[in-house]
């Protein structure tokens, strides 16, 4: 039997079983379809910078700490699966949409509070340093500790190190139910009729937490939010840093690939793609940088994100339960948040000092 049973294979789920598996632990990890091929592989994998000793919030703590292991966690990962994930510090510029862009002030604002390090640009700093940038934006600043992952090829590394790891990996294995036995979670049920028991058990099935989690009762208004992305090819790249408008980006890949990202659509679990949400990303696109007009359109996905009011993630043990954890809820920040959720869950599970404490966490 396994000491822990891991409920959907996403980069959440897959971080935790790859720690866990890492700390010796017996681990089966099983995904209704294939791994990693929702939320986690549609993101854009920006990674937002963070200092940990200045955050004031639990939004901040995760992300910093989470900033603070990212070149750890990468270089774990390369080392053992052989597989480079594409993290690089490419930095950001954020751009105000106006003089007056309140949004962008109180973006500035917390830059400074958190200590991290920016450059204001005003608009003539702006046309010299990156002439490629349309002429009538009127400010900007330049975020250096920005770092963005290629999150298909760090979905790809997961799998293989927790393979290397000895986690049994099940896909095309939906979990239907969970029997309860007083407090404690005695076996899982798949839709194909399969039990599976395990000592702890772990739900990270992103937008789809809630099915297994109402019938438990615990009430957590989990929902998807429709992210939808366009991905141009140019042939020589125009850039290299990301580029960030409010909630709206371009991260280039450096390879001549250009992501245009992104839409928020509350529309249940409906994944396509929309004739409005396309020309909407490719309009921002061209208006921000007008070169990208030549550019080819080589294909374009949407994926949904697994939301929580308030936009943060649960992290920590369900109530009324021993032996049942969850870790789902983050929103536009999976990526970048997988491995402090790893080690939160790792940390917890073993009785050590968590770095972020669960009660901040799971509510
Ligand atoms: C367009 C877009 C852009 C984004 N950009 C970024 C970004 O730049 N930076 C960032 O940090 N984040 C970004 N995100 C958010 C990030 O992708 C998500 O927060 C993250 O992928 C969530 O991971 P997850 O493992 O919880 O969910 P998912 O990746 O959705 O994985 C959940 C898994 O659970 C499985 N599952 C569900 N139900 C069951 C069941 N009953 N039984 C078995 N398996 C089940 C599913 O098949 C799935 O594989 C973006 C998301 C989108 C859509």
């Amino acid at each position: 039997m396994p000491d822990v049973l891991v409920i959907g294979g996403g980069v959440i789920g897959l971080s935790v079983a790859f720690e866990l598996a890492g700390q010796g632990l017996k681990v089966t990890i099983v995904d209704q379809s294939g791994f990693g091929q929702e939320a986690s592989w549609a993101g854009a994998g920006m990674l937002p910078p963070g200092r940990f000793t200045a955050a004031t919030t639990t939004e901040a703590r995760l992300r910093s700490a989470s900033h603070a292991l990212w070149p750890i966690w990468q270089e774990q990962l390369t080392q053992q699966t052989g597989i480079d994930v594409g993290y690089r510090r490419c930095g950001a510029i954020d751009l105000a949409e106006s003089p007056e862009d309140p949004e962008y002030f109180r973006l500035l604002d917390a830059y400074r509070a958190e200590q991290i390090p920016f450059e204001v640009l005003a608009a003539t700093d702006l046309r010299q340093r990156f002439a490629y940038l349309n002429r009538d934006i009127p400010n900007g600043c330049w975020v250096p500790d920005y770092a963005q992952v290629r999150n298909p090829w760090l979905v790809r590394a997961l799998i293989a190190g927790c393979q290397q790891r000895g986690v049994n990996l099940q896909s095309n294995t939906p979990v239907t139910t969970l029997e309860v036995n007083a407090d404690r979670v005695a076996s899982i049920s798949t839709a194909h009729h399969k039990q599976l028991t395990a000592d702890r058990y772990i739900i990270t099935s992103g937008a789809w937490s809630q099915r297994l989690l109402q019938p438990l009762r615990f009430q957590l208004p989990l929902e998807p939010v429709r992210g939808q992305i366009v991905l141009l090819q140019e042939p020589v790249a125009t850039f290299q840093h990301i580029i960030q408008v409010g909630p709206r980006y371009l991260v280039p890949r450096g390879d001549g690939r250009i992501l245009i990202g992104s839409t928020e659509e509350h529309v249940g679990f409906e994944k396509q793609n929309t004739e409005a949400g396309v020309q909407g990303l490719l309009d921002f696109a061209y208006q921000l940088v007008p070169a990208l007009r030549s550019a080819r359109i080589e294909r374009t996905w949407a994926g949904l994100r697994p939301w929580k009011p308030g936009g943060l993630p649960f992290i920590g043990p369900i109530p009324e339960f021993q032996n049942l954890w969850l870790a789902a809820g983050h929103f536009r920040a999976g990526l970048q948040l997988s491995p402090i959720t790893a080690v939160l869950l790792r940390q917890a599970l073993l009785g050590q000092p968590t770095t972020i404490d669960l009660a901040e966490t799971s509510r």
